[in-house]
């Protein structure tokens, strides 16, 4: 028996089905990322899995207890499984601590104080205590929502998109963060996200969704490497369509661009990234437009270039 256990949940609003039966066994401990595009059935899953929404079939377990849903429940939801909404759901009107201690209410006095404490020195949010949500930025929201959630010692934290209202400096100061906060706890972590990124900076352990089904599962490089649809290899890059193999694709990074040998090809545009040029190049006979990582910043709009690629990298689907 695994330690928290979905079998065959799905949902449908209307008719209309959000989610197809999902089954997932996860240990305690585990870290787990889905990862789809809007619309993906994403948060109605994670309501599912927290029992504050009625699936229409299936069954969720948690160390072999069922988790009711709010048909089978009075008062939905478990002080087990906590669910982070993207929008943090902060009292207004509270401070910091008052926010997190508020979730401790009926415990012990000396034990609250003392969770309250540790949760702002872990998060650290200690400096910021008196302040109340709309004094902070979205990344201390984000962590104070994530305090609220762990007050009561979840054993499964599920948090919703947590970093769509954070840039990208700040998101990748947080997962770091929170990536040493769950492990020092021993959390079971779920997290739902449509950006791969995000996740791949957390996890190694990836669930891909789409139109509410799962369509692949694994670690970051199988996904990467071996993607089983377009769907699942366009979350990494743009991919390019080989000319004259019908389901043949090669991704930006793994065309190599020369002088001479190969597809002769014209630089149409050319972006300055980080780590790359991104060259947009037509293919000269069959007028394919392909993306191109140009590492070396060798080429500009106008050049003739010829492409080529190591079969082992062609992706078909
Ligand atoms: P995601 O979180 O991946 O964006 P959701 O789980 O919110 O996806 O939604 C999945 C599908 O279910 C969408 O088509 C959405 O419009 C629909 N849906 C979600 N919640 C409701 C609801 N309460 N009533 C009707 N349709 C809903
Ligand atoms: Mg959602």
């Amino acid at each position: 028996m695994s330690y928290f256990s979905i079998t065959n949940v799905s949902k449908s609003y209307d008719e209309q089905p959000a989610l197809y039966p999902f089954s997932l066994e996860l240990e305690k401990g585990a870290f787990l990322a889905i990862v789809g595009e809007s619309g993906s059935g994403k948060s109605t899953l994670l309501k599912i899995m927290a029992g504050l929404e009625a699936q229409d079939t299936g069954e969720v377990f948690l160390e072999g207890e069922p988790i009711l849903n709010p048909n089978q429940k009075i008062v939905s939801g478990y002080d087990e499984i906590r669910l982070i909404h993207q929008n943090f759901h902060l009292y207004p009107n509270s401070n910091v601590e008052e926010n997190i201690s508020r979730q401790l209410l009926h415990y012990e006095k000396t034990y609250s104080k003392n969770r309250v404490e540790y949760l702002l020195q872990l998060l650290g949010l200690s400096a910021f205590r008196e302040r109340y949500p709309r004094q902070l930025s979205g990344g201390q929201k984000q962590k104070v929502a994530i305090g609220k959630a762990m007050a009561v010692e979840p054993d499964i934290l599920l948090l919703d998109e947590p970093f769509s209202s954070l840039d990208t400096i700040q998101t990748h100061h947080l997962i770091s963060e929170l990536k040493e906060t769950f492990r020092a706890t021993g959390t079971t972590v779920v997290f739902v996200t449509h950006d791969l990124d995000d996740a791949l900076r957390l996890t190694d352990n990836l669930i891909i969704l789409q139109k509410g089904r799962v369509v692949q599962k694994g670690s970051s490089r199988q996904l990467c490497e071996k993607p089983k649809t377009k769907y699942v290899a366009r979350l990494f890059s743009p991919i390019n369509k080989l000319p004259n193999a019908r389901n043949g694709y090669i991704r930006p990074a793994d065309v190599k661009l020369r002088t001479k040998g190969g597809l002769l090809a014209h630089v149409t545009d050319s972006r300055f990234l980080v780590h790359f040029n991104s060259l947009q190049v037509q293919l000269k006979e069959s007028g394919i437009i392909w993306e191109i990582d140009d590492p070396q910043r060798k080429y500009d709009v106008g050049d003739r270039v010829y492409v080529s690629w190591d079969d082992s990298k062609v992706m078909d689907f």
